[in-house]
């Protein structure tokens, strides 16, 4: 995806959201990560634009009434909010690493065959230390 100001206006535009400068940040922040994040996260990748955590929380809230982001619970309480990709319907498979919380989005491939035909999977999220975790457990 893009982080091109025209893109990105016509993919609020697209979602039936007018265009303003806390919609246009959080999607330019979202569009650029690898994986889903969580609010904090997110206000934090902003915060050198002086929104305050309501207006983060209320510009997350309108993307994802409007579908524009799904929100998603990968095992350690927290949600985290990602781009909502419509051209891939497949099941999106996560790492997470548990000691610092970053998400990354794996290969599709990694779960072809992994369940028996007929069984269909919801969710799969791989828990693992990145390297700069398993770099301080040293
Ligand atoms: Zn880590």
């Amino acid at each position: 995806m893009t982080n091109n100001i025209g893109e990105l206006t016509e993919l609020l535009r697209q979602h039936n959201l007018r265009r303003t400068v806390a919609r246009v940040a959080i999607l330019r922040h979202l569009v650029a990560m690898p994986g889903p994040q969580t609010a904090a996260e997110i206000e934090n990748a902003v915060a050198e634009h002086g929104f305050d955590q309501s207006t983060v929380y209320r510009t997350l809230e309108s993307f994802n009434e409007a579908g524009l982001v799904i929100q998603r619970e990968l095992g350690d309480r927290l949600l985290r909010f990602e781009l909502v990709d419509a051209r891939n319907t497949a099941v999106q498979p996560y790492y997470l690493c548990v000691g610092c919380g970053r998400v990354l989005r794996l290969s599709q491939c990694a779960t072809d065959g992994i369940v028996p035909a007929g069984f269909q999977i919801e969710q799969i999220t791989i828990r693992g230390r990145c390297p700069d975790c398993a770099e301080v457990l040293k």
